[in-house]
């Protein structure tokens, strides 16, 4: 397998402020009346990100701060998976440490954001047809703290998940959460939580990325910008090298929650949008109406 050398720091911090530059943009035009809140898709990565301040955190800070202010959170996280979709109802959930052998600073962390039984018996409601399950046993998994922690490190705004359903075939996913648009109009900023790339047995502790992995990436993000056809993305099964950069769905499902979000008067950026570790795409989504 050959492995693209990668030009290291200037072609990251290019990319970030590329993406910094356009949320700017998109954000200094006057509000609109009948703004939704934006959604997004975030390439989480390591659990490091939590606590390290690194060129993927300090774009996550900065996006936080040029969003709207969200009157509550619901994460879709890859780290959540269910037989049967679950929302979290408890008021005050836990933070789940669910890995193993990082430093004690990483474990130590802690996310006490409050959660939203109101909110999670509305989106069950909402999802009525899906019979969609409160939950009182998880918590926030790191898919969901180790974003937030440096996008909102207060922990004010309520905090909820969304669980993977195991059960659920990836288009029934995506009509899942075409039925979560009402949200949006709530203030609810949604986000789906995982990598596009994400193959942990081949993963390479430096920056580089394996050819397959750029060429990937780099398909997804041209059918997304090609237009509202997601068909082939949530056939990804039929998407050359997908073996490889998919192994297992639940990295990949989130992005497929943030797509079926998405209407006609959205546009769709990309943050964080390189490979690296070799089989690791951080590439992230904002969609935000215009
Ligand atoms: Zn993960």
């Amino acid at each position: 397998m050959h492995r693209r050398k990668f030009i290291k720091n200037a072609a990251l911090v290019g990319t970030a402020m590329i993406g910094l530059h356009q949320f700017a943009r998109a954000w200094d035009n006057e509000p609109k009346l009948d703004a939704v809140m934006p959604v997004l898709f975030v390439g989480h990565g390591s659990p490091m990100n939590a606590i390290e301040q690194n060129k993927f955190s300090d774009t996550w800070k900065e996006l936080a701060k040029k969003l709207p202010a969200p009157k509550a959170i619901m994460v879709v996280s890859a780290h959540w998976e269910t037989v049967g979709t679950k929302v979290t109802a408890m008021p005050h959930p836990t933070t789940i440490h669910d890995f193993g052998g990082f430093p004690q600073a990483l474990h130590d962390a802690e996310y006490p954001a409050p959660g939203s039984p109101e909110m999670a018996k509305e989106t069950a409601t909402l999802l009525s047809k899906w019979e969609v399950h409160e939950d009182h046993s998880w918590g926030l998994d790191h898919g969901t703290w180790s974003i937030l922690l440096p996008m909102y490190p207060e922990a004010k705004i309520p905090v909820y998940q969304m669980s993977l359903d195991v059960r659920k075939k990836p288009e029934e996913q995506f009509a899942l959460a075409q039925d979560l648009y009402e949200l949006r109009k709530r203030g609810v900023l949604i986000i789906g939580s995982g990598n596009i790339v994400h193959n942990l047995r081949m993963i390479q502790w430096n920056d580089t990325a394996y050819d397959w992995a750029d060429a990937f990436n780099t398909t997804v993000k041209k059918i997304i910008t090609s237009g509202d056809d997601y068909s082939k993305l949530i056939d990804y099964r039929n998407l050359e090298n997908n073996k490889y950069a998919i192994p297992t769905p639940e990295h990949y499902l989130p992005l497929l929650y943030t797509l079926g979000l998405k209407t006609n008067k959205d546009t769709v950026s990309f943050f964080n949008d390189v490979t690296t570790n070799g089989s690791l795409a951080m590439t992230s989504l904002l969609i935000q109406s215009v």
